[in-house]
């Protein structure tokens, strides 16, 4: 008979254990919260606006790479890649401007123009570049190849040391132009403690055609996933929120429901929040020190990103917009209690399928402590006051770059980390990682994840059971939380004593 598997969470953990599970002869059960599949990688719609949750960059869009035969098991490609002409342009009132063009002829030119004495310093830049298009599919092998394919690119690895050292912030204060030490730090979704290997290698990646915007976003590359595990006979429940895992025996046998209901399977795996699993499905029961401090809660002052979105639907066409923009702003503002000298945001003129035609989205990432809202939540009329505020105070800095936007705007939606732990049960909003590093750019974050090194897969005392997704990689990308599950069905396979076939 079939070994059984049921599968907290449908995010891209959850919904690759279903499909690789199928695809290894057990029976998989998915039941998620939500009324969607895909969890934080989502989208919805307003008044015809779509509002993306989660993309920016997806890998794997090019067919011969690792990435992308990775996406082909799970049914999630083929997808259109839309071409971007720049990672992203950072201006000001001031008149300066900087385009991180793709096009390196044109990069090169555009830098050296603005700053002539920084040429030096520019063509060490674009040296650097290339040598990182020297490598060819550098993302599939780092985070698919097998030990020697790795280890053929461990020369290349040992002759970038010299740029290992540099986060986006470090190597900015290279530059002489004063708007290029300014913009540089921020040009990476405004992440300056960002590691520069690691923009370069997911900048090259956009050069090559591996990364990219899918056409429609996140939902419908999540959707893709769902039909697929469908396809191959998986089940779904929606709307079925887990709040018990059942144990016979320190043995993982089954889950219970909000509503009471009650099923067992061979195996449970938990794609949902790492510390919601632990603490409360699973009462605390099955900790040790490690555990204990990957539970940790985040400080409250943790200065949490992309914890603040605001959307904005307008009548306008934005095709002609950048992709990614930085707005240096006159002065510091505070929003949302955190201070900003400038406002990053993607403008969705590229994909005309995220707005009605002739129309555009606007969608500004902003930063703030996790307990900004937290505390405001308690309160709904605060909280929605706070929202207002933070809605109409965007859309003034922005009529400095698009005079008259006001209006223009038909939507405004603004999603907090309330609104992730609403409808992904997190205990962070988004954070569903470990408390092991302060953030997620932290460099042991970036080695832990490339090496493997750290991942609570288990918990100690427990039998079959698995965690799959943020928990175990500490990282947000949609492919490494989706290779989890393919990890966590090898692991059962070898459990079972079956050969696991992809
Ligand atoms: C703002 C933002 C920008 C990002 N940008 C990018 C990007 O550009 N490129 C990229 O590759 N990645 C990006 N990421 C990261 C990426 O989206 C996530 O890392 C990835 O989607 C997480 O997958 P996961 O497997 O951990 O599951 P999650 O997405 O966390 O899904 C977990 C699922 O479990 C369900 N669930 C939770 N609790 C329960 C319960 N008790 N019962 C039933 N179901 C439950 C939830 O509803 C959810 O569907 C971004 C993330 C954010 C937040």
């Amino acid at each position: 008979m079939k070994k059984s598997i049921i599968i907290i969470g449908s995010g891209m953990g959850g919904l690759a254990a279903g499909i690789y599970g199928q695809s290894n002869g057990f029976k998989t059960t998915i039941f998620e919260a939500h009324h969607l599949p895909g969890g934080q990688c989502t989208s919805w719609k307003r008044k015809g606006y779509v509002f993306d949750a989660c993309l920016h960059t997806l890998n794997g869009l090019k067919p011969d790479t690792k990435t992308y035969a990775f996406w082909q098991e799970l049914g999630a490609v083929p997808c259109e890649n839309v071409k971007r002409n720049e990672f992203v342009s950072a201006i000001d009132s001031g008149g300066n401007n900087f385009h991180h063009y793709f096009d390196l002829e044109k990069l090169e030119s555009h830098m050296k123009q603005l700053s002539p004495e920084d040429g030096k310093l520019i063509d060490e830049y674009i040296k650097c570049i290339k040598s990182f298009l020297s490598i060819n599919d550098m993302l599939g092998i780092t985070n698919f190849g097998t030990f020697w394919e790795k280890l053929r690119i461990v020369p290349f690895f040992l002759s970038k040391l010299k740029q290992f050292q540099y986060t986006m912030a470090t190597y900015a204060k290279k530059f002489k132009h004063p708007f290029l030490r300014k913009a540089f730090p921020y040009i990476r979704n405004s992440l300056p403690d960002m590691p520069l290997f690691g923009y370069l290698a997911e900048y090259t990646s956009y050069i090559t055609g591996d990364s990219g915007w899918p056409r429609g976003g996140g939902l419908m590359f999540s959707k893709n996933m769902a039909d697929y595990y469908k396809q191959l006979g998986g089940v779904i429940h929606y709307k079925k929120n887990v709040v018990k895992i059942l144990t016979e025996n320190n043995r993982a046998s089954g889950v219970e429901l909000e509503d009471g209901t009650q099923f067992t399977a061979d195996y449970i795996i938990s794609n949902a929040d790492g510390r919601k699993t632990i603490l409360e499905m699973l009462d605390g029961k099955y900790m040790n020190k490690k555990v204990a401090r990957y539970c940790e809660p985040f400080p409250d002052n943790f200065e949490v990103a992309f914890s603040v979105i605001v959307y904005l639907g307008v009548k306008r066409d934005l095709s002609s917009c950048p992709s990614a923009l930085l707005q240096f702003l006159d002065q510091p503002e505070e929003i949302g209690g955190h201070c900003f000298d400038h406002l990053h945001m993607q403008i969705f003129g590229f994909d005309t399928s995220m707005a009605p035609a002739g129309k555009g989205v606007i969608k500004v990432e902003l930063f703030t402590k996790a307990s900004h809202f937290a505390r405001l939540y308690q309160d709904k009329a605060a909280y929605q006051a706070e929202k207002n505020k933070i809605g109409n105070k965007v859309i003034n800095l922005l009529e400095k770059q698009f005079p008259g936007l006001r209006a223009d705007v038909e939507v405004v939606d603004i999603a907090t980390l309330n609104t992730w732990e609403r409808y992904m049960g997190g205990t962070l909003g988004h954070n569903n990682f470990p408390y092991k590093y302060k953030n997620l750019t932290d460099i042991r974050n970036i080695m832990d994840f490339i090496f493997g090194l750290n991942k609570m897969f288990n918990l100690p005392g427990l039998k079959n059971f698995y965690f799959t997704g943020q928990w175990v990689t500490s990282m947000g990308s949609l492919f490494s939380n989706a290779l989890t599950g393919k990890n966590v069905i090898q692991k059962i396979c070898k459990h079972c004593g079956v050969k696991f076939v992809k």
